[in-house]
């Protein structure tokens, strides 16, 4: 196997470029997951720990290589309250939010709150740079729109972020546990509201019908309320699992929404 380490970005891209097809390693808490256990086996790595371009956090963009210990004690709420549900504080020191694009499970933790602010994500080659929106990056359960020789540099955000935002995840305990669901609710001083659900679809979905109903709310009232969470919970698309059924991930969907709907209104 065929290792490189570059330690800039310009050497990350040079060394993508070289070998179009090899696999990116960045906190390898997927990657070796796949490698350990399911007979993954890369014929080229490049590893990009150490390009410190990636691990840069301005003010609306986030870098690939940022981890989940630095979202969780960051400014962005609805991001800060994912990164704190991801794994064991191992996994948190080590996993980064270009991993969980990368991986793009319908699970991953980071991606309702993605969606739900609309961010893109930015991808470079030594070609140029490409910026897809969550939506166009995102195409399917751990399918993404990266060509051979791209790295995701990073997530980009809209001007301005909702300052309600707040985040769940349901899972079979309250730790270190995948998402049988999960939802990112955010809502603007205008009453704008977005609602952004995991692990109930092939990919991170929007109830658009739901947010549209009580975006037009200034003040819910117990039947908006409930008729939101109705709304939500027929809008996504789950499945049966070995974690969960479609049912409890429906019924979940649409408990958790309001939930998190309540607290962003309080
Ligand atoms: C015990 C355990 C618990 C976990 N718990 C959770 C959880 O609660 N929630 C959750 O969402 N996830 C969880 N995960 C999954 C994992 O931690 C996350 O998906 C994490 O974000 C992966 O990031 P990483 O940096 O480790 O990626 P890696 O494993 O290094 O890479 C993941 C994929 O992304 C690609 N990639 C990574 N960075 C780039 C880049 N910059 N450019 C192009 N491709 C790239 C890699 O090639 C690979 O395909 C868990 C994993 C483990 C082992």
């Amino acid at each position: 196997m065929d290792i490189t380490l570059p330690r800039d970005l310009e050497a990350a891209l040079a060394a993508a470029a070289a070998a179009p097809d090899a696999t990116i390693l960045a906190g390898g808490t997927d990657l070796m997951v796949g490698v350990n256990y399911h007979g993954v086996r890369p014929s080229a790595v490049v590893a990009i720990r150490r390009v410190a371009e990636l691990q840069e956090w301005e003010d609306r963009f986030i870098g690939a290589g940022v981890t989940y210990r630095r979202l969780e004690a960051g400014p962005i709420p609805g991001l800060a309250q994912a990164a704190r549900t991801v794994g064991s504080p191992q996994i948190r020191s080590a996993g980064t939010i270009g991993g969980n694009l990368g991986t793009a499970s319908p699970a991953g933790d980071t991606l309702p709150f993605l969606a739900a602010v609309d961010a893109s994500v930015v991808l470079r080659s030594t070609a140029g740079e490409r910026v897809l929106r969550w939506d166009e990056f995102i195409t399917g359960p751990k399918r993404n729109a990266r060509g051979p020789g791209e790295l995701i540099i990073g997530v980009r955000f809209p001007d301005r972020l909702p300052r309600r935002q707040a985040f769940a995840k349901i899972g079979v305990r309250s730790a270190m546990v995948i998402a049988i669901a999960s939802c990112c609710v955010t809502r603007d001083e205008d009453g704008t509201t977005r609602v952004a659900l995991g692990s109930v679809g092939p990919t991170p979905i929007r109830a658009r019908r739901a947010e549209e109903m009580i975006s037009a709310e200034s003040r819910p009232t117990e039947a908006t309320l409930t008729e939101f969470s109705r709304l939500v919970a027929d809008e996504v698309r789950p499945i049966t699992d070995h974690r969960s059924t479609a049912e409890y991930r429906r019924y979940a969907s649409g408990v958790m929404a309001r939930r998190l709907l309540e607290r962003v209104l309080s």
